[in-house]
């Protein structure tokens, strides 16, 4: 007989974090489409409803079971089928099974010997994405989201073409030139500035009418710049840009990054999930030309936040630029291959375990489970367009490329009116009155922005798969009664 008896306070805690899983169950992961997308409050209510003040003494666990439940409350539901506001979405139980186990365990992934399986579990994700961009792809990052990922392309360039700034820094560099296109995320500028790159030194390449990058202007930029004597490090093309979903010709851009011997790096963050569905792949035809990419699994793929990952073709090229060999860390002397270490590879140190929730969904859904994912997505991106061009209500911004569906909603006044843009001061004020009625009622999220000389519009555009077509009527019908009463 053992006289085990459990201690008090390891009990109290059980108890404790059984209430909590209870209360996200009831409230967070089993909410159906009755339930409100968010409870909307201005920031002065919020901070008179929520107790957010700290104190010298700790709450009990009532007080705190309390505090947790108005957290949730006020907290946007970014599972329900009717928040469409990010390029994230949907509530994968196999991805929030696998945040909660990594969650428990605490992990970081730097050293084989503290994360031993969720070491060469990186490792397996990683060659097997290579494996499907192409045959010489060969290495890659864990990313604390797609931006981060634009930032380490655009270092990695800069360093394959000036090895030494590892060393020296880059006080004695030319200025360096990257160019992206107008519709491109606007990472590309902030890591520019961060690196020294500057934000005036990424040169905007122009769109055409469908978002895509034009080849010809990106040409005559870059010859302008070599001209002026700058040297051109970089050219980042978008697959899926963030508002309209366009690809940029790959291709074409990287036959003239090759003809100028310039680093291409390809920001698929919200296409690339496409690589597993063999309906849409054709999209990212000539991905396997650039020299580093990044995918998001967290969009497109609705694995939970975050997830990003970072390829890159030279298998060598992350250890020359990143490596320290930090000997409190990275000893030598181990008793174990250290190339198992990866973590002196990355820029961080300490290192949230973002694979496992990601290879979780994989095993439990297949490569195909993925692939039907997205193809549902796109039939009912279609299936929205559709509806848009069938109404007089709506018109379409530009024709859809992927799952965003850009679209104007039209008040009475504007419609069958011809080239809705003649109408653009009044057309832009439009998308935002209707999102605020609809969010101040709490019953669907939905994004807008204006692009170019755009003015205003709404994107659709959803990785919830379990969205159905009488979702999308709903959506448009509810569009139409707010702007019906707002604009008489
Ligand atoms: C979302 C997005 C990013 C940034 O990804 P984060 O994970 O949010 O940092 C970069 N590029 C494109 C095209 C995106 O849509």
């Amino acid at each position: 007989m053992s006289d085990f008896r459990p201690v008090p306070e390891v009990e109290k805690h059980g108890e404790f974090l059984r209430e909590v899983v209870e209360l996200l169950f009831k409230n967070v992961v089993f909410t159906t489409r009755r339930d409100k997308v968010l409870l909307w409050q201005t920031p002065e209510e919020l901070e008179k409803q929520f107790d957010f003040g700290l104190k010298q003494h700790g709450d009990d666990q009532e007080k705190l079971i309390n505090l947790l439940r108005n957290t949730i409350k006020f907290s946007v539901k970014t599972g329900h089928p009717y928040f469409i506001n990010q390029l994230f979405s949907g509530l994968d139980p196999y991805g929030l099974a696998g945040q909660w186990l990594t969650d428990s365990l605490n992990a970081s992934v730097y050293t084989y010997d503290v994360a031993p399986v969720f070491t060469l579990m990186e490792t397996h994700v990683l060659a097997e994405i290579c494996r499907m961009i192409g045959p010489e792809w060969g290495d890659g990052l864990f990313c604390p989201g797609g931006s981060y990922g634009n930032g380490t392309a655009l270092h990695l360039a800069r360093f394959r073409r000036y090895p030494d700034i590892k060393q020296k820094g880059v006080g004695h560099l030319p200025r360096l030139v990257v160019f992206a296109s107008e519709e491109c995320h606007y990472s590309v500028h902030k890591y520019a500035a961060f690196l020294g790159i500057g934000e005036d030194n990424v040169v905007s390449v122009r769109t055409n009418e469908v978002g895509e990058m034009i080849v010809e202007d990106l040409e005559e930029k870059i010859q302008d710049q070599v001209d002026a004597g700058a040297v051109v490090i970089a050219v980042v093309a978008t697959l899926g840009t963030t508002v309209r979903g366009a690809f940029d010709p790959i291709s074409k851009i990287a036959e003239v990054c090759q003809r100028r011997d310039v680093w291409l790096h390809v920001d698929a963050a919200w296409g690339g999930g496409l690589i597993f569905s063999q309906k849409h792949r054709s999209k990212l035809n000539g991905i396997e030309k650039a020299n580093s990419l990044i995918i998001n699994p967290h969009k497109l793929l609705a694995v939970p936040q975050q997830c990003s990952l970072f390829l890159v073709k030279d298998k060598e090229i992350l250890h020359r630029c990143f490596s320290r060999g930090a000997e409190y860390l990275f000893q030598k002397d181990k008793h174990y291959d250290k190339a198992y270490d990866v973590g002196d590879k990355y820029l961080q140190c300490g290192r949230k375990c973002d694979v496992f929730k990601f290879w979780f969904m994989w095993k439990a859904k297949g490569s195909s489970g993925f692939a039907s994912h997205i193809d549902t997505l796109m039939d009912l991106a279609e299936y929205f367009e559709r509806q848009v061009n069938n109404r007089c209500d709506f018109a379409m911004v530009s024709e859809r490329q992927y799952m965003n569906v850009c679209f104007w909603y039209l008040p009475r006044y504007l419609r069958g009116k011809g080239d809705v843009l003649r109408h653009s001061p009044q057309l832009h004020k439009v998308a935002p009155q209707i999102r605020a009625v609809m969010v101040r009622h709490g019953s669907v999220m939905l994004g807008y922005q204006p692009l170019k000389q755009l003015p205003n519009f709404f994107r659709f555009v959803s990785q919830n798969s379990s969205l159905t077509r009488k979702d999308v009527d709903f959506i448009l019908d509810h569009i139409a009664e707010i702007g019906d009463a707002l604009f008489k």
